[in-house]
């Protein structure tokens, strides 16, 4: 929604850039705040991601899939498709997990898993999907750990006046550290904190409005990622609740919020210190209750847990023009083995 080329505007004017920042905020309140009240559930329609009790106190939060996911389950049909990929395509008929049960795959949970984290910033899997919708995914299952998907398509009420497809397309954009996933006009996917605590991560695996007992949002990265101070303020506390946070660091910010960041692998700074925007506060890491690395960001305002995205705003990336030939390329290819699938397998 904001061009990468307006949020460093050439020249200097920044206020073309506060207008530009400020009309993607209003955009993103207005959009997201049909995600930040309480929506029901709906029965038959699976939780969007695997639910784990989860705390300050009892952080367990993972970046990958929880291992009972990665299970193996007897039910594998479907095809192969190109060298090492898998192909599926269903149309959901009670919910998403269990469409995803006749996926060829040993865990079709961590494949429905997968595929939702996609798709959670356009579509509520509470309440968005339908009898009828058609999901579509292309993916390689490594020995272990979570499925890789290389393409996904999800079909909304197809054939009605309400018809709507999303698609995502796995591509490592020039200078990017991880591969992230683009609709085939350029548009990434999952959306970015604007000013977050972290440039290079894999993956946004937790939003806070996935799991009620989870209070923050979870960054998949490697082990060392810098984790900066989104904003001004001081370090309140360092290293509290050492068993289950792991090496961790508290910042007040000017405004009063009080930011948490969790399981570092090492802090940089100490209670008392004072830090900047941009300050780096620590490395990323694997240390508390953590199932894999990753940063764990909270806030609180008043001791209630604040949505990082509704405070920070969100945007999305658009690729480079010059990336584009190459983009445009592997989505023809990959839309070829999902039409080839479809074709065999009508
Ligand atoms: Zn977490």
């Amino acid at each position: 929604m904001v061009p990468e080329a307006l949020r460093h505007p050439p020249g200097g004017k920044p206020w073309l850039l506060y207008l530009v920042l400020a009309g993607s905020v209003a955009f993103n309140i207005g959009v997201l705040s049909r995600y930040g009240a309480s929506t029901p559930e709906v029965p038959g329609v699976a939780a969007p991601a695997p639910v784990q009790a989860i705390g300050e106190a009892t952080e367990v939060s993972n970046a990958p899939v929880p291992p009972e996911l990665l299970a193996p389950l007897p039910t594998a049909q479907g095809s192969v498709s190109a060298p090492g990929s898998l192909h599926f395509s269903g149309a959901i008929t009670r919910s998403l997990s269990d469409t995803f049960v006749a996926a060829p795959t040993s865990s079709p949970a961590a494949l429905s898993a997968v595929f939702t984290r996609l798709f959670a910033w356009d579509v509520d899997m509470r309440r968005d999907l339908h009898k009828g919708d058609v999901v579509e995914v292309l993916f390689e299952q490594p020995a272990s750990g979570e499925p890789v998907v290389l393409a996904a398509k999800l079909h909304l009420q197809p054939g009605s006046s309400a018809e709507r497809v999303f698609t995502a397309y796995r591509y490592q954009a020039p200078g990017d550290a991880y591969p992230s996933y683009w609709s085939a006009e350029g548009q990434e996917v999952p959306r970015r904190l604007i000013d977050g605590p972290m440039e290079n991560y894999e993956q946004i695996t937790s939003l806070l409005k996935d799991r009620p007992t989870h209070e923050g949002m979870d960054f998949k990265t490697n082990m060392g990622t810098p984790v900066v101070a989104p904003r001004a303020g001081s370090v309140t506390r360092t290293n509290w609740n050492h068993a289950a946070n792991g090496n961790c660091v508290e910042i007040q910010y000017q405004d009063g919020t009080l930011a948490k960041f969790l399981h570092l692998n090492e802090n940089m700074v100490q209670a008392g210190q004072r830090v900047t925007a941009g300050t780096v506060v620590g490395k990323s890491g694997n240390t508390g209750h953590s199932t894999g690395p990753h940063l764990h960001y909270q806030l609180e305002q008043g001791g209630r847990v604040v949505d990082p995205i509704k405070y920070h705003g969100t945007l999305r990336r658009q690729l480079q023009p010059t990336a584009m030939p190459g983009f445009t390329e592997r989505v023809t290819q990959l839309d070829r083995q999902l039409g080839e699938q479809v074709a065999v397998n009508p």
